[in-house]
């Protein structure tokens, strides 16, 4: 939940410090979004559990959203079938695959892609395609407004519908249409919250928004429930408990995203 950089600090423990990294249940599977630093005990949960294969969708690839991955356990066992897949990288040579190795090459770090052991398929999409990923699971994704490009999600599975929107900076004033099309009537939105709107007009150009941006996208989409999410590394736990504090009185629909919260969609 926590967006930049990992800050895993004595005032960083009520809500987490590490970086982008949800796992969703959907029927039997279970897929990732995001390969910041939440992805390694992730990893070590799929080995205990004996878990054979995921489906990776990435946002995009600034650190904060692939660090965890050279750390994936799973990635190193020759039973595991690992679908790498991301939205904005098909005018990148070589593609997602190539960004990943890239992370991975000496000397910025030992051990290269190349070592993974896992049946590792990566595939690059055009933000704002649509698709399914089999057992009734359909995609649909938007193009964000950040830096180098970031792709939002929908994942809809059995009537219930979950959006995964980050890294992405609005226009204060102007809504992201394509954003407001992509969260129509979700149950569940999670948005880039990394700044309060006082804060947001010394961080023009930085590729995030409010939370406040994040309530007034839900309540004219008509989604049910925000995740506020991607949390300042400035915002301590004191920071946030107000932020939460005062969201909750703004709308009832909102609530604060910790490491290791688990919603059910029921
Ligand atoms: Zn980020
Ligand atoms: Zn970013």
């Amino acid at each position: 939940m926590r967006g930049s950089i990992a800050c895993p600090t004595p005032d960083h423990v009520e809500y987490g410090g590490n970086t982008s990294c949800l796992e969703v249940y959907v029927g039997e599977r279970r897929l990732v979004l995001d390969a910041g630093t939440g992805l390694r005990a992730l990893g070590q949960d799929f080995m205990k559990q004996g878990l054979t294969r995921t489906t990776l969708l990435l946002s995009h690839t600034h650190w904060d959203h692939i660090n965890g991955f050279p750390f994936f356990a799973p990635g190193y066992s020759a039973n595991f079938k690992l679908r790498v897949m991301a939205g904005h990288l098909r005018e990148h040579p070589g593609g997602v695959r190539d960004v990943l190795a890239g992370q991975m090459a000496q000397p910025n770090f030992p051990v290269p892609l190349d070592a993974l052991r896992a049946d590792l398929r990566c595939e690059d999409f055009d933000a704002g395609d649509s698709f399914e990923l089999g057992d009734g699971l359909s995609v649909r994704t938007c193009r964000l407004n950040h830096p180098n490009g970031a792709t939002g999600y929908r994942l809809e599975y059995a009537g219930k519908s979950f959006c995964y929107i980050t890294d992405t900076e609005h226009t204060p004033g102007a809504p992201d249409q394509n954003i407001l099309a992509l969260i129509e009537g979700a149950d569940l939105v999670v948005y880039d919250s990394t700044y309060t709107d006082a804060e947001y007009p010394a961080h023009v150009g930085w590729g995030h928004s409010t939370w406040q941006e994040g309530i007034r996208l839900c309540q004219a989409a008509h989604a049910r429930q925000l995740a506020i999410f991607h949390h300042d590394p400035d915002h301590d736990d004191a920071t946030m408990r107000r932020i939460e504090a005062e969201a909750k009185a703004e709308w009832s629909g909102a609530l604060v995203a910790r490491e290791g919260m688990v919603l059910t969609l029921a």
